[in-house]
């Protein structure tokens, strides 16, 4: 029934002029005939402030959090009062949002009392991020003639009780999903919730980890079988490179669904990692657009993407990782001794990026995390044990690498200029990845889209975004 699922961003809601732009690329749909259901996220910068806000507070520093707080109701306050003229709707808005504040703030003095922070409170306070913008946004929507009608995120996505990175519960979703938004749609409603929060069997608000926004957009997409997913960002789509670190960054505009999760997985914030995967169940196209660009074409991910001429998509970078070096003092690796060591990382619930063995020794990548040296302590039971932080993951990624001759040795001759610690072409063969100094992570990435992106498939990559060279200069 031509349903849409459109998330926007932080950066899409910001401020008045941001979330004035998203009404109207909504009713730019509605207009085509198209049935949107809008998930937002916190506007930009806010999941950030209550984190600090509930940190603060547990440590005691009840004035600090309290501070933090008043801006933010002052910035909601103000961009409420910018975007609804309708004095009821304005002053009905006005007190709702003063309401949430007080909340909030009574959670954070009782924190600053008994001074210690829980994941489950974590995600109580930061949830208040989504929940204000998304009946804010839906009252903003209503005055800019959209008919939207606010839907608690936590009423539909139900997930376990993993605070902070919570596990949706794909059948419960389903059944919400037909129960809550369905109806409106059928009313001719745009249903507008918040992103990246959710609730447990029980009812107690949960999240799904940051940038988690992307994930419910695509989950509600995935219940309702949606014939889009649309992920609304500040960027043109999934570019060559992250534009922040390489600005002549190139749009890809079209890649496939395994290639996109890789390089989500491997850092590429643009997306989150668990946003493909209800999408590939489905089969829905995701289409990544820029809500600052709106004419713009995106990028496409789908299933099975066209040949590319060039080797990679795209190149990704995973910071602030660890490398945890475990040499065996007997010579050979006994039967059973990598079961070992990774019954060690699976008992902290650590995640291992990246894994490369020899005869004595296994080096392993982890993000950097405050349960290493309980592992390191561990691990040097069975072996001796170095663990060093700063480093970063680069990954290439593309399905044209397959069977290619010759193609580590490109990679590396385009950053023999820097040390690298680890290599690992994945199982997958659509990634090569390598572990480097933090420090060296940017122009490693500079020079590599230097030497694999100069003359890019046109079928593949948006090059008429390119400026000529000299275009800037006189
Ligand atoms: P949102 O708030 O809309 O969810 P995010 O900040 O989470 O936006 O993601 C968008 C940002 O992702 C971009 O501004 C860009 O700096 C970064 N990014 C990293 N890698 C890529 C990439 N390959 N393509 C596009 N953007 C990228
Ligand atoms: N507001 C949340 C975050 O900043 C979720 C999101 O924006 O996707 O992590
Ligand atoms: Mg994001």
């Amino acid at each position: 029934m031509s349903l849409v699922v459109m998330k926007f961003g932080g950066t899409s809601v910001e401020d008045p002029a941001a979330i004035d732009r998203t009404a109207k690329i909504v009713a730019g749909r509605v207009a085509a005939g198209k049935k949107p259901v809008v998930v937002v996220s916190a506007m930009a910068r806010v999941t950030d402030q209550l984190l600090r806000c509930a940190s603060s507070s547990a440590q005691g520093d009840r004035t600090g959090a309290l501070a933090i707080s008043s801006r933010l109701r002052s910035r909601h306050r103000d961009t409420a009062c910018a975007l609804v003229k309708n004095p009821k709707e304005a002053s009905t808005l006005a007190n709702w949002i003063d309401r949430k504040f007080d909340q909030l703030d009574e959670i954070l003095r009782g924190l600053a009392a008994i001074l210690e922070l829980t994941p489950r409170i974590s995600d109580l306070i930061v949830s208040y991020g989504e929940r204000l913008s998304s009946r804010m946004i839906a009252a903003a929507f209503a005055e800019r003639g959209v008919n939207a009608a606010h839907v608690d995120a936590r009423d539909v996505i139900v997930t376990d009780s993993q605070y902070q990175k919570a596990i949706p519960i794909d059948a419960i979703i389903e059944k919400r999903a037909a129960e809550k938004i369905h109806p409106l749609v059928q009313e001719g409603k745009v249903p507008v919730l918040g992103g990246f929060i959710a609730s447990n069997e029980a009812g107690i608000t949960t999240t799904l980890g940051r940038g988690g926004s992307d994930f419910t957009g695509a989950l509600i997409g995935g219940a309702m079988h949606a014939e889009a997913i649309e992920i609304w960002t500040d960027v043109d789509g999934i570019m060559t490179s992250d534009p922040r670190v390489c600005p002549d960054a190139l749009r890809v505009k079209v890649i496939s669904f395994e290639e996109a999760a890789e390089l989500a997985y491997f850092g590429a914030k643009v997306l989150h990692p668990a946003t493909i995967l209800p999408a590939v169940k489905k089969n829905i196209p995701v289409l990544v657009l820029n809500s600052k660009n709106p004419a713009n074409e995106g990028t496409r991910i789908i299933s099975l993407a066209p040949h590319c001429k060039s080797p990679f998509k795209s190149i990704a970078v995973k910071k602030k990782l660890s490398i945890i070096d475990v040499v065996a003092s007997r010579m050979l690796m006994t039967h059973g001794y990598l079961k070992e060591i990774f019954t060690i990382f699976d008992k902290y619930q650590t995640p291992v990026d990246m894994v490369s063995t020899s005869e004595v020794s296994v080096s392993l990548t982890v993000d950097s995390n405050d349960k290493l040296p309980l592992i390191a302590a561990e691990l040097s039971k069975l072996a001796d044990v170095k663990y060093e932080g700063k480093k970063a993951l680069v990954c290439m990624v593309g399905e044209d690498i397959r069977g290619q001759n010759g193609m580590a040795a490109r990679v590396f001759a385009a950053i023999r200029h820097i040390n690298v610690r680890m290599i690992s072409q994945g199982a997958s063969e659509i990634n090569m990845s390598f572990m480097i100094e933090e420090d060296d992570a940017d122009e490693a990435v500079r020079s590599l889209h230097a030497a694999f992106f100069q003359q890019p498939d046109p079928e593949i990559f948006d090059v008429e975004a390119r400026k000529p060279a000299g275009a800037n200069s006189r």
